[in-house]
């Protein structure tokens, strides 16, 4: 008994010991303006290991950013590298300044959110320092023993990681993000690593868009193969536009050019879960449940009653979409 108590004594105090000695290094994702919010949940993740948690902000002209990092709870340096080359945060450019920023500072993980810029990033920055990533994990357990989802979300998968460095990217969705306000974090200049000029960003367009951004709105209308073509998602606009509302959509819309891919919800799409996701002529099928299922409630309209969108719906409403939505518009309006 006294034994097993000293054990479980002991195993604590190792457990602090390790907490204590971690430190990470969170890659910001932003457009020298902003930073994106799926960069605030990765400082949540980072703050769960622990120790120390350092943003690296690489960019170009990017001041506002250092200062907005810098107030952000939990965040305690801010390393700042200014350079052309971060324009469009092209990975091969950034992998050697967090190369040699791994070089300085030895931190024991890196970490970015699981955006296109992350899931870019951080497997080539693994692969440099030969040491295997984990992507898109949802919980941390400790410090090296992380939880993703496999099997299109229909599994957890705790993975133990020996590697002297944990490199991951954190699924926003899975982490709250964290506080704006209430940190004082230092800024301090790391040396810009000479450009690498194998790739060049030349511009970006992006889609002009006045309705709030799919991955953190927090009421979500998607749309499926029921719309039936591109000029009926205007139904679905209507009714986002009268909720605040981001628009999204399932593959099969995307596939048949409905709509541009970057409104696809699913295992290869987005991941979101707002309060609200309204599933309009979408069936359900596991890739796209993958990306929506943990919204707070969900609302299925779908003519098919056996449709499996609706074992996983809070609301159902068996009708016909052309009917339905209109009629919700409506209401919503008066
Ligand atoms: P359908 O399955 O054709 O469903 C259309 C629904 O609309 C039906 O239920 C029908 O009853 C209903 N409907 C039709 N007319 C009306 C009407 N007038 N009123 C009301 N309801 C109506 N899919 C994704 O969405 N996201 C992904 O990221 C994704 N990744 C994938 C990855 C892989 C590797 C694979 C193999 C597939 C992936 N898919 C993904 C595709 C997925 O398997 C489905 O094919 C797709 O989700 C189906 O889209 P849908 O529900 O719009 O179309």
């Amino acid at each position: 008994m006294h034994r097993a108590a000293s054990r479980s004594g002991l195993r604590k105090l190792q457990s602090g010991f390790l907490r204590r000695f971690q430190s990470t290094l969170v890659v910001a994702e932003h457009n020298n303006d902003k930073l994106t919010p799926v960069t605030l949940s990765a400082i949540t993740a980072a703050a769960k290991l622990g120790g120390d948690v350092s943003c690296l902000v690489a960019g170009a002209q990017c001041a506002k950013v250092v200062e907005q990092i810098s107030k952000v709870a939990g965040v305690k340096n801010v390393l700042v590298a200014q350079h052309d080359a971060y324009k469009g945060a092209l990975p091969e450019e950034l992998t050697p300044l967090i190369l040699a920023t791994q070089q300085q500072f030895k931190f024991t993980h890196i970490c970015a959110g699981a955006s296109a810029f992350g899931k870019n990033l951080l497997p080539r920055v693994a692969a440099k320092l030969d040491v295997a990533p984990i992507s898109d994990i949802i919980e941390i357990k400790a410090p090296d023993t992380f939880v993703r989802t496999i099997y299109a979300g229909n599994a957890l998968s705790t993975v133990k990681c020996n590697e002297p460095v944990k490199v991951f990217t954190v699924r926003g969705t899975s982490f709250e993000a964290a506080a704006a306000e209430g940190g004082s974090a230092v800024s301090q200049e790391v040396a810009a690593s000479p450009p690498v000029g194998k790739s060049e960003w030349v511009e970006q367009n992006l889609t002009k868009n006045d309705r709030p951004e799919l991955t953190s709105a927090t009421v979500v209308v998607s749309g499926g193969r029921g719309l039936k073509s591109g000029e009926n998602f205007k139904l679905l606009y209507d009714l986002a536009d009268k909720m605040n509302a981001a628009v999204g959509a399932s593959r099969a819309a995307v596939d048949a050019g409905y709509v541009p891919n970057d409104m696809q919800v699913g295992q290869t799409g987005k991941i979101v879960a707002p309060e609200l996701y309204i599933a309009v002529g979408i069936s359900g099928a596991i890739q796209h449940l993958a990306g929506m299922k943990d919204s707070k409630t969900i609302v299925a309209i779908n003519k098919d009653p056996e449709a499996p969108i609706f074992q996983v719906a809070d609301y159902g409403l068996v009708a016909d979409l052309f009917k339905a939505v209109p009629e919700m518009t409506e209401a919503l309006s008066k």
